[in-house]
């Protein structure tokens, strides 16, 4: 039986929205960033240093620095590898704008290449053709959770001495060959916005093996102000500060500092529902034509699923994505859709020329592309759900 569709008046899955991600606050955290609050240090302070060393601990890097946003720490990166203008720096177009404007940002230049259509990550022969005498660093994008092939990247970056910074703003606690993502790259970055692995509000995290680029970053985060003696040029007392660089100010708080290492505490247990969910989708999804869901891991990893993608078969369905996106938001799960090409956003049509046609497996993507609910706070009713409502939608617009 053909059950009627909410779109077409008919009862939602669900009564209330399911969104696609959310955060998932404890007591313990809570009580964490009280604890803060009452005491003598609101902006950065001993907890930020707490932080930063659990956080390079737990990736395995030499170095951590917090700063105020996934965004400011790619801007930082972009800093710290010395991005100037006339630079080329080489990343995907299925990615948040910000993995491409942290380059513009240093007048920078961003070029995209295609994706490999298997794991959606950018395609590491692509790169090579791209590479010109202007390339300064790469930034590959770990989308999903899934890692990029490092080892060809890493590859490809020593053969043409390029800098890799890694947008692993999706990909906290995942692993590559063995190795933890945040310990590979020059630089690895991470964002704690809310729907992400673990947050502080706002916030990120850039973790580097380098002492230079530490030293880099840590300028830029505050203004590129040091009182560090053994760096000062000058020295007039006690009082004596000196800007190096242009920075900005992109530091995080102690309280947003104590929330993370709150929530860096749960993030095995994140990490394992997170995983739960993406395998009950797998099972229950893997025998639908209609639907394309994540390959099978094609490079030696392990993923951290930030989010769950689906293509649609659109030749099956015979209607448009659009469709099938607003019917099921309106059984009430909160879908979405990860990403519009970020060389197709108007901005960059206009500035750098770019134009539909230009990536034809990025664009193919996201033309059948749905993003469903994964976060850990999800109960099993939750994720019950959002596979009723696909199945319920994908059987009644087949052929
Ligand atoms: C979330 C995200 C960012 C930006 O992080 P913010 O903390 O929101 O500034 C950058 N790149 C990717 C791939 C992201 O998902």
């Amino acid at each position: 039986m053909i059950q009627e569709l909410a779109i077409n008046g008919g009862k939602p899955v669900r009564e209330k929205l399911l969104p696609y991600g959310h955060q998932w606050i404890d007591e313990e955290d809570i009580k964490a960033v009280t604890e803060i609050l009452r005491s003598d240090w609101i902006t950065q302070g001993p907890k930020v240093i707490e932080f930063e060393k659990e956080f390079a601990n737990y990736v395995n890097a030499r170095y951590a620095i917090a700063v105020s946003s996934g965004t400011a720490a790619l801007h930082a990166a972009c800093f710290a590898a010395q991005i100037e203008k006339g630079n080329e720096v080489i990343t995907t177009p299925i990615t948040f704008v910000a993995s491409a404007n942290c380059v513009i940002y240093q007048r920078g230049v961003p070029i995209f290449v295609d994706i490999r259509e298997d794991t959606l990550n950018i395609d590491p022969v692509e790169i090579k053709k791209k590479i010109t005498k202007k390339t300064k660093a790469l930034i590959p994008v770990d989308f999903t959770g899934l890692p990029v092939d490092l080892e060809k990247i890493l590859q490809i970056a020593k053969n043409n001495k390029l800098i890799i910074i890694e947008d692993a703003s999706h990909a906290l606690g995942a692993t590559y060959k063995g190795s933890k993502i945040g310990s590979i790259s020059d630089m690895t970055i991470f964002s704690f916005h809310p729907v992400k692995h673990i947050t502080t509000g706002e916030g990120g995290m850039i973790t580097t093996n380098n002492k230079e680029y530490y030293g880099r970053l840590k300028l830029f985060r505050t203004h590129g102000i040091t009182k560090d003696k053994d760096k000062l040029l000058n020295y007039d007392g006690p009082w004596y500060y000196e800007m190096q660089e242009l920075g900005y100010n992109y530091r995080l708080t102690d309280f947003q500092c104590a929330l993370g290492l709150s929530q860096l505490k749960k993030i095995d247990r994140i990490i394992q529902r997170r995983k739960e969910i993406v395998q009950k989708y797998n099972y229950e999804f893997k025998d639908m034509p209609e639907i394309k869901i994540p390959q099978i891991n094609p490079v030696d990893s392990n993923p951290a699923w930030h989010i769950y993608m689906i293509q649609l078969s659109l030749e099956r369905l015979k209607v448009e994505r659009r469709e099938i996106f607003e019917a099921l938001r309106a059984e009430n799960i909160g879908v979405n859709v990860h990403y519009i090409p970020v060389h197709l956003q108007p901005y960059y049509q206009k500035r750098f020329g770019y134009h539909l046609g230009d990536f034809p497996r990025a664009e193919n993507y996201y033309s059948r592309a749905i993003t469903l609910p994964v976060f850990p706070k999800m109960s099993d009713r939750d994720v019950d759900d959002v596979i009723k409502a696909v199945k319920k939608i994908i059987n009644y617009y087949k052929k």
